[in-house]
């Protein structure tokens, strides 16, 4: 097994990509904490992990709260004894809003979602890495935080700056025993297609030009087993960047 005895938190746990990460990750040996704002549905995950004999427990958290991040890391930490694995997995999306009408509110619930979320587990997680001179962080970022038009403005500007985020610690603290990387993954198919509710047309057509070059969308275990590679000791030498994981769109 490549995560025995590992610890791993993986965000937006209850659904799509975090979801099969967990299974994954608990398959492999790791004690994995399933984190998401939707309980039930967390808890859910954990049943199907203990089912197949795996450890797991579930903890609701928004990654946009600083207390409920405090709360998560602190919990894992008196639940499982350390922690070894940070998989900052939680993302919404911006309903291809377009510069032009972007709110200040949209781009601020993006933000606070996607990249301070991130910020603020890394940076409760880091005082145990150090400690340890160890820890693995993997950020799911995404092909709009690599090329100008996935998304909206605001969902493309927060997966850059998690690739930016990613390769400042990457660097910043490899010589501490940390290794911090990303997936871009391309389109998946998972839940997060619900939350673009009220879609606008401009930057959606804008942002969706490019589709029939996607040669086809990607299951969530497919992006779980780039996760597990960048979790497990498999990937020693790969530190601060991003693998792609989309059939090959974005070579295109
Ligand atoms: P999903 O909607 O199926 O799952 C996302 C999970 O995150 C849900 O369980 C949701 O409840 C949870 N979540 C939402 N806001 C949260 C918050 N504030 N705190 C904690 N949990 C929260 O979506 P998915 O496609 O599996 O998305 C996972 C990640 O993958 C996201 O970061 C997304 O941006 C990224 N991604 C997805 C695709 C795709 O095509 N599906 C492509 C590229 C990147």
């Amino acid at each position: 097994m490549k995560l025995e005895n590992k610890v791993a938190i993986v965000t937006g746990a209850a659904s799509g990509i975090g979801k099969a990460i967990a299974i994954i990750y608990a398959k492999e040996g790791a004690k994995v904490v399933v984190a998401d704002i939707n309980i039930e549905a967390a808890q859910a995950v954990v049943s199907e992990i203990t089912a197949d004999n795996g450890a797991a427990t579930a903890i609701v958290a928004d990654v946009a709260k600083q207390t409920d991040v405090d709360n998560l890391i602190d919990t894992t930490v008196k639940t499982y004894g350390t922690l070894d694995i940070l998989v900052n997995n939680a993302g919404i999306m911006d309903n291809f809003v377009p510069a032009g009408d972007l709110t200040d509110e949209l781009w601020e619930k993006v933000f606070g979602v996607n990249v301070t979320g991130p910020m603020r587990t890394i940076r409760k997680a880091m005082p145990i890495f150090l400690a340890k001179k160890k820890g693995v962080i993997v950020n799911t970022a995404s092909i709009g935080g690599l090329q100008g038009s996935r998304a909206g403005a605001a969902y493309t500007a927060s997966k850059f700056a998690v690739v930016g985020l990613t390769k400042n610690i990457g660097f910043q603290y490899a010589l501490s025993g940390i290794r911090c990387n990303a997936i871009a993954p391309g389109g998946v198919n998972t839940n997060i297609g619900k939350t673009i509710n009220n879609p606008d047309k401009f930057g959606m057509e804008r942002a969706t030009s490019g589709s029939a070059n996607n040669p086809r969308m990607g299951e969530p275990m497919e992006i779980a087993n780039v996760a597990l590679f960048l979790a497990s000791d498999d990937s020693s030498f790969v530190n601060g960047t991003v693998i792609t994981a989309d059939s090959g769109w974005t070579a295109y």
